[in-house]
């Protein structure tokens, strides 16, 4: 059974084709919009399409569904007559990494909570939060997760001020703006 969207979901480079009610959420058939890529051994730009292939990741879940994606690419010809490789698939949108299978939204979510609380009881609240995940699968993303280093400030100000006059004296740095 399909469902109509009436609120807005945002797949860069791709197109919302259809709603489906799956086993215990919802399906989300989405389609790549690209037209063309370049060859991974040649470069060459092609946009010969030689039909397609699917991706199936899941993504952050829609009200109290979990979502799973039915992504299509393409598969190309490569047009250089001299590259050893025939066809060649689509890269995956920014949104999800070759081989993945979470969006890059969803990973950031479930990463999130585990961090917070671990493998055990991370994935028993993602699972109330219908991001259902196993211990292993977030120990792996604590695993991967790298921290944001603090920024290089544009612009320092400096200042003392007294702690008690005339006795002890502090400083302080404040940052003017973030480039
Ligand atoms: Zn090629």
């Amino acid at each position: 059974m399909s469902t109509q969207l009436s609120f807005p979901i945002y797949f860069p480079n791709c197109q919302i084709i259809d709603c489906q009610h799956g086993e215990g959420g919802y399906i989300l058939v989405v389609y790549s919009t690209d037209k063309q890529a370049s060859c991974p051994f040649c470069q060459q730009v092609s946009n010969r399409s030689h039909g397609y292939h699917y991706r199936k990741p899941t993504d952050l879940p829609i009200s109290d569904k979990s979502v799973q994606l039915r992504l299509r690419l393409r598969r190309f010809r490569c047009l250089n007559p001299t590259c050893p490789k025939r066809t060649f698939s689509q890269p995956c949108p920014d949104w999800l990494p070759a081989f993945a299978r979470r969006t890059n939204r969803l990973a950031h979510a479930q990463q999130s909570v585990a961090m917070m609380l671990g493998g055990q009881a991370g994935s028993r609240l993602l699972t109330q939060l219908y991001m259902p995940t196993s211990h292993d699968t977030l120990l792996r993303l604590i695993r991967k997760w790298q921290p944001v280093g603090p920024q290089t400030p544009y612009a320092l100000g400096v200042d003392d001020w007294a702690i008690r006059k005339a006795k002890t004296y502090g400083t302080i740095l404040t940052v003017a703006r973030w480039r």
